[in-house]
């Protein structure tokens, strides 16, 4: 019932962090790997491959819309088609709201919100033209439910991904499309260097979480997994928290 066997996978953003664990989680799983992103995948494709899948790597700024076109052309084409899309690229930039720019705004929704929208849209292009369906998996965030602070951009990116989520699993289930978002809580990633290096958020955060620690990006892999997999042919528009509890709270 989970087992990916002979499906084909597209993350976004996996060199490093969440990406990184999601794709080699999947792999474990039994797919093929495709990913899309602009830092070398070496590791990625090494852990891959020692798990005897097949790996291709797509480079590509997620944040230029125009190439996404491209990333899905080069996908289907990688091993013949694409069975699952992760869009787990993301970014995030901290200033009080106060200050805060339009380069900021405008950065964080191309890649959080804009380009997810725009690459899921050509990947389900692929899936109607080919007459299969498929799962797409979005990122999202515990700010997708809460408002954060000084991430402005971030919480309306991450707020707009549940919506996007909810919005194309309604459209797209009567396609064999099953749209679903999982929520990481807090994870020790780049993304989180900031706040980890700050005595006092960190104090904070970890006292709100009742697993009392960060989540370690392998914790996330087996949502992933079972999102992907068959037995989530029936879910459609869930987001689905890994957070150690903190939304429990
Ligand atoms: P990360 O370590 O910073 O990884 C982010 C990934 O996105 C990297 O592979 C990065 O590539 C890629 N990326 C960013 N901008 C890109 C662009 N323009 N084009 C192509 N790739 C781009 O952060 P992470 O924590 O693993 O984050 C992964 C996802 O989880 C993000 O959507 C993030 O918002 C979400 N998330 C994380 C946490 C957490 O606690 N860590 C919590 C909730 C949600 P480069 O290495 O080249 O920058």
């Amino acid at each position: 019932m989970f087992s990916l066997a002979g499906r084909h996978a597209l993350v976004t953003g996996a060199n490093t962090g969440l990406g990184q664990a999601i794709a080699v989680g999947l792999a474990r799983a039994g797919a093929d790997i495709i990913v899309a992103g602009r830092s070398r995948p070496d590791e990625t494709g090494e852990a891959v491959r020692a798990l005897g899948r097949r790996f291709h790597a797509i480079s590509a700024d997620l944040g230029r819309i125009e190439d996404l076109p491209r990333v899905a052309e080069e996908a289907h084409a990688a091993f013949g088609h694409v069975d699952i899309l992760v869009n787990n690229a993301g970014i995030i930039r901290r200033a009080d709201s106060l200050d805060f720019s339009l380069e900021d705004w405008d950065a964080v929704m191309d890649v959080n919100l804009k380009s997810v929208f725009f690459l899921s849209q050509a990947i389900a292009r692929q899936w109607v033209a080919d007459n299969r369906g498929g799962k797409i998996i979005n990122i999202a965030s515990m700010l997708s439910f809460q408002g954060g602070i000084r991430v402005p951009s971030y919480t309306a990116s991450k707020s707009g991904l549940a919506g996007l989520t909810r919005l194309l699993a309604c459209e797209w289930a009567g396609r064999g499309i099953n749209v679903n978002a999982i929520a990481p809580g807090y994870f020790a990633t780049n993304n989180t260097e900031a706040l980890r290096a700050d005595e006092g958020r960190n104090c904070d955060i970890l006292a709100r979480i009742p697993a009392g620690r960060w989540g370690d990006p392998s914790d996330l892999a087996g949502a992933a997994v079972f999102l992907a997999s068959s037995a989530a042919d029936y879910m459609h528009g869930a987001i689905v928290p890994v957070d150690g509890g903190w939304l429990a709270r």
